[in-house]
């Protein structure tokens, strides 16, 4: 579930890296777009003023020109056309038309038709007209603007092609860019590269501006291929990837480390398997030595892993009480026991069910009420809790500690001293406790029938329990040997292999019906029941 998990959040992980590093891109390119577009649109608003500025010096050349009473071929109006010529660059040639439009002289005196003209284009409110000259001698074309005078007849300006573009970048394609100048019928009358008239304006391949004279009916079209952007951008595309390549890495490996944090944190993962109901109760008997009935049972924590397997409290006890995940921990192996074993311990008030607190348990009285909101009033009583307190680790507030403890036994709680002899605390500690029972370590009972000094030990403790009316429990019992010392030295609860070791509940309560019957004197109870 968690290598699931994890390769789902990796897969997942990976297809947001590529949809962040897609989105950077087209945003990218559409930056880039944009850049070009406000560039295109410049050069085109540049041009069309450069066309417009052409047109009005041929028309005011030729406004000039019909102020002089210029409209016929004599040598006073050829020799003022030839002066307009040589004082205006842009104007190729001048003439004068006749009523029908066929030309009857140019300023150099020439003769006639020496091209074609297209369609014409006149402005509205004025007399004159716009058309594209074709040279019928040469390859050339030019735009002609036409007065037309009170008389019919008319004067021409030709404006050279050369002079209606702008030159820069847009010569030779620089660059994948091209510009048109056209009549807003869309023919043609300029193009830059030159004679690239039929520009493709292809909105796929390449990006466009178009831009309409407010004053003739022109307009201008700038076009870059999308191809030469990108590579205008090389550098800065692959600048803007390797970043993103980058951040994305970077990225990825915070979030991969994150997930590898919680992966290894224990402290979580023993959070998660507590809220999981991984954490369960076994149970271990306390037997009388005497009469070898059952007094109880300890719980014991286990860790029942989602595979099945058992996880002993040694690797995971430490880390609960280091977290402070031993109170939950507590908390739910009580409210468990007390459902597996309601319904047996009712019908056996005898039976006494362990637990083991650790030191912070004792620091204040919250374990009071907790024992009391769990058992109060429940099917095992107050009386049938024993609550375990190691000697191992020194409690933090002996005081404190000692009416922790009193306040237990007065809800009928016992209390128990775990592992005696194996702790700092020594006799001192155990007196001033006043705790109801004490269980001598295992440490000790394995020492029977080897070491001298060990029996010194039990022997006291069992002597101390005595004056003190503490019951003394001998913890660890493996042997009929150790067993029997133990019965002739007169402690009267054992718990060891010998009996049983830690069961799960369902072996508990089948070895408590076999051995323990539901006691008489108990509420009315099922075997009562069917008995009668
Ligand atoms: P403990 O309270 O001294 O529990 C007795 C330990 O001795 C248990 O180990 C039990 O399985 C083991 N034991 C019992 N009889 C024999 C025997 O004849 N031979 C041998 N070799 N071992 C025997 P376990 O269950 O592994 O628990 C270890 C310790 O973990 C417990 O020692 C206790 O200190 C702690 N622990 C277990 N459950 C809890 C819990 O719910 N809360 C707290 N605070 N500590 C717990
Ligand atoms: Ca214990
Ligand atoms: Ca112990």
């Amino acid at each position: 579930m968690t290598g699931r998990w994890l390769a789902a959040t990796v897969v997942g992980g990976a297809l947001l890296a590529v949809a962040i590093a897609l989105a950077l891109d087209h945003a990218f390119v559409l930056y880039m777009e944009n850049q070009a577009r406000t560039r295109l649109a410049a050069r085109a608003h540049g041009a069309l003023g450069l066309a417009e500025g052409r047109i009005d010096q041929a028309s005011n050349a030729l406004i000039v020109l019909a102020s002089a009473g210029v409209d016929s071929c004599g040598p006073k109006a050829l020799e003022t056309m030839r002066i307009a010529v040589f004082e205006s660059t842009p104007l190729k040639e001048l003439s004068v038309l006749d009523e029908q439009g066929r030309a009857l002289c140019t300023h150099v005196g020439t003769l006639v038709d020496t091209y074609a003209v297209s369609r014409e284009y006149s402005l509205p409110g004025e007399r004159i007209a716009l058309a594209t000259a074709r040279f019928r001698d040469f390859n050339d074309r030019a735009l002609r603007v036409r007065l037309e005078r009170p008389s019919g007849r008319s004067i021409a300006a030709l404006v050279a092609i050369d002079a209606l573009l702008p030159e820069v970048d847009f010569e030779q394609g620089a660059g994948g860019k091209r510009m048109r100048l056209m009549f807003a019928s869309g023919e043609t009358i300029a193009a830059r590269p030159t004679g690239d008239e039929g520009m493709s304006l292809d909105g796929s391949s390449s990006l466009s501006v178009r831009k309409s004279s407010d004053r003739f009916p022109i307009e201008v079209i700038a076009e870059q291929s999308r191809t030469a952007l990108a590579g205008e951008y090389r550098d800065l595309q692959f600048f803007v990837r390797f970043s993103a390549m980058i951040a994305l890495t970077l990225g990825a490996g915070l979030i991969w480390m994150a997930l590898r944090r919680g992966h290894d944190d224990p402290a979580a993962e023993l959070r998660r398997a507590l809220h999981a109901g991984e954490i369960i109760p076994y149970y271990q008997p306390t037997v009388d030595t005497r009469s070898g009935r059952i007094r109880g049972a300890e719980v014991l924590a286990r860790w029942r892993r989602r595979d099945g397997s058992i996880v002993s409290p040694a690797h995971f006890i430490p880390l609960a009480e280091q977290s402070g995940l031993i109170f939950d921990l507590t908390l739910i192996l009580m409210r468990r026991a007390r459902e597996e074993m309601g319904a047996a311990y009712r019908q056996r008030p005898q039976l006494r069910l362990a637990f083991n607190l650790f030191a912070g348990h004792l620091a204040d009285a919250k374990i009071v009420d907790d024992v009391k909101n769990l058992f109060d009033g429940s099917s095992i009583s107050t009386n049938q809790i024993v609550l375990e307190v190691t000697e191992r680790a020194p409690l933090p507030d002996l005081d404190e500690a000692r009416r922790v403890i009193e306040l237990l036994q007065t809800i009928g709680v016992k209390v128990a001293i775990d592992d005696v002899g194996t702790g700092h605390g020594g006799l001192s500690y155990l007196l001033k406790l006043g705790v109801d029972m004490i269980k001598i370590d295992k440490m000790f009972i394995d020492a029977i029938g080897t070491e001298r000094y060990s029996l010194t030990i039990i022997e006291t403790l069992v002597e101390l329990g005595r004056t003190m009316k503490m019951e003394v429990i001998a913890e660890g019992v493996e042997t009929f040997a150790q067993l029997e010392y133990l019965r002739l030295k007169g402690v009267l609860s054992a718990q060891g292999y010998v009996f049983a070791p830690p069961v799960p509940a369902a072996a508990y309560l089948a070895l408590i019906e076999a051995m323990e019957p539901a006691s008489a004197g108990g509420l009315p109870t099922l075997t009562a029941a069917s008995a009668a």
